[in-house]
This record gives structure tokens, sequence and C-alpha cells, in this order.
């Protein structure tokens, strides 16, 4: 298939060269140039601005936020100059608010729009090995699953409706914040009486937390693994709000989201936009002072 692809970042990058590996014709755009570089040595056309990216049978895009997809898909004039029956797979984790804004921009002019957020870092999405939820009528879905095979192991569809595939990337990643945060309490609370993070959470994760998020992120924590960021704070921040966002516009209250947006806006206060999320383990070290103790 020839396909465009918009948002050359940590994930999107990975994602590309998966594409391309699957033989297909990419041509891929970034904002920062640079980023292009290393998927034209695989093989990739270079587009200068994104409508060119937007010429082929597909486009995906995993831009950072709403922010982004919002001026670079909606705010450009871009699908103005799309072909009629071109199809935007949005890869993004972005509001359900925007969600919804898109389908409907996209069905005014004849496009086709597929909301495909995804769980897995980087190194997932490097290896093929993503998660990817998918919302959209069954025949988008059939049309574009080639490529979402490509860059994932599993594709779990959710409807017709977009929106639904974001709010559950949503609401998954409030659970990811939660885990997160609970292991960071809770090490804070061993370490105060004397048992190591690591000793803690190897029982816990061995046992009754042996589930891919506690183990993952209870690594991190436990080896205070914060550099590089897979899944930065400021992603995390952005994801929580979202699921504020969403729950207050269907009445939904979430008051343990309220604590994990003040907790990683505290990380952020202290300088750590650089960190991974599991860093809010040393915003619960900081509460209990730990570090100070003799
Ligand atoms: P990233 O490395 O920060 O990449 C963000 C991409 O968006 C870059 O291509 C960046 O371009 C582009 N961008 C940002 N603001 C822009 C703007 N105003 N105009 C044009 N382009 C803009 O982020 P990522 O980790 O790849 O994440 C991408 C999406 O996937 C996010 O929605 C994130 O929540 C989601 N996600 C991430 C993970 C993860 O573990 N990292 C896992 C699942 C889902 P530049 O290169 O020019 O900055």
């Amino acid at each position: 298939m020839k396909v465009g692809f918009i948002g050359l970042g940590a994930m999107g990058s990975a994602m590309a060269s998966n594409l391309i590996a699957a033989g297909h014709l990419v041509t891929v755009w970034n904002r920062s140039s640079e980023a292009c570089a290393p998927l034209a040595s695989l093989g990739a056309k270079v587009a200068s601005t994104p409508d060119r990216a937007a010429q082929g049978d597909v486009l995906c895009s995993m831009l950072a936020d709403d922010h982004a997809v919002r001026a670079v898909i909606l705010d450009s004039g871009l699908l103005d100059s799309m072909d009629r029956g071109t199809v935007h797979v949005n890869h993004a984790t972005i509001s359900v608010a925007l969600a919804r804004e898109l389908a409907a921009a996209h069905a005014e002019r004849g496009l086709g729009y597929v909301a495909a957020p995804v769980f897995g870092r980087p190194e997932a999405a490097a290896a093929a090995k993503l998660n990817i939820l998918v919302a959209a009528s069954a025949a988008l879905v059939a049309q574009v699953r080639p490529l979402l095979e490509a860059m994932g192991s599993r594709i779990w569809p959710l409807g017709e409706a977009p929106e639904r595939a974001n709010v559950a990337k949503i609401a998954g990643n409030f659970m990811l914040a939660s885990a997160i945060e609970s292991m960071a309490e809770a090490t804070a609370l061993t370490r105060a009486h004397g048992v190591s993070a690591a000793d803690f959470l190897e029982v816990m994760t061995s046992t009754l937390f042996a589930a891919p998020a506690y183990q993952g992120y209870g690594k991190l924590i436990a080896g205070q693994q914060f550099k590089p960021a897979g899944f930065p704070l400021p992603l995390g921040l952005k994801d929580v709000s979202l699921a504020l966002a969403a729950g207050e516009a269907a009445r939904v209250p979430l008051p343990f989201a309220g604590v994990l947006r003040d907790s990683l806006l505290e990380a952020l206060a202290a300088g750590d936009a650089d960190l991974d999320w599991s860093a809010l383990s040393m915003v619960a070290a900081r509460r209990a002072h730990l570090d100070e103790r003799k």
C-alpha cells in the first residue's frame, strides 16, 4: 500500500519502519526534519510538507497530543488536500472531544477516519508488538488491517465510533498511572520501615501483582531507572488530564485521577520533565522525606 506517515517521535519512527519492513511504500514527514533521515535510509520517501505525505491510499499519524494533531491535521488545510476515499489512521492518544471533531471533519470531506491508539512503549513499537485499539466502520478497519498488523501483535476492535478507541486508551493509561502511584506510595512505606523497594516489589510482582504493568514499572521503580524516559512525565500528565476531561464531559467522577494529576504536577514542578512517569516514586519518597532520614 502507499502510506504516508506523519510524526516520527519515539513511537512513530519505530512504527513507520515496521511498515517499510512489511513492504509498504512509505512517505514520511516530521516537524523536525532530522527525524526523517533514519527512515529514508530504510527506503522511505521524505515529504517536505505534511500534505505531500498524505497523497497515498492511507495516512498514518503519531503526533504528540491534541495541540499537535489540531495544528498539523486540522488547521493546516491538510484534509482539503487529500483525495476523497483516502483513509487517515490516527494513532495518537488524544481527547475524546477531538476524536469526535476529527471524525466529523473527515466525513465532511469524504475521507475515512480510523482511531487506532496503541498500548506499548517504544521498545514494543520497534518489535511490532503494540496492542492497537481500533474504532471505525468494519470496512475501514478491514482496509487498514494489513498496516495495523505490521505494527502490532494484536488488533482490538471497539466499535464504529472512533472516540471509543480513544476513551479506552485514556482509561487504560489512567489504570497504568494508578498502578505506578500505588507502587510509589507502597514502596515509600516499606522503605520507611527498612524493606527496600527492590525486595518488596520482587515479592509483589512475582505473586499477587504478576502482571506486565506492575512487573515493567516495578522494575523501573526498584532500579530508579527513570532515563531514558520511555513515557515521559509530561505525556503522563497529558493522559491523566484527558481522563479528567472525558470524565467531566460524561459526568463521571474520577477522584483518583485528581490525585494522579497533582503527583504528576509535583514531579514536573521539581524539574523532572525529562524523566519517565515511573519517577512518581521519587515524589512519594520526597513526601515522606525518605532521603533525609537517618
Ligand atoms: P514524542 O517522541 O514526543 O513524539 C511526538 C511527535 O509529535 C514528534 O514527531 C513531534 O515532532 C510531533 N509534534 C509535537 N508537537 C508538534 C507540533 N506542534 N507540530 C508538529 N509536530 C509535532 O512522543 P511519542 O512517545 O512518540 O508519543 C506519540 C503519541 O503516542 C502520544 O500521543 C503518546 O501519548 C502516545 N503513546 C506513547 C507511548 C510511549 O510509551 N512513548 C505509548 C503509547 C502511546 P518533533 O520531532 O518535531 O518534536
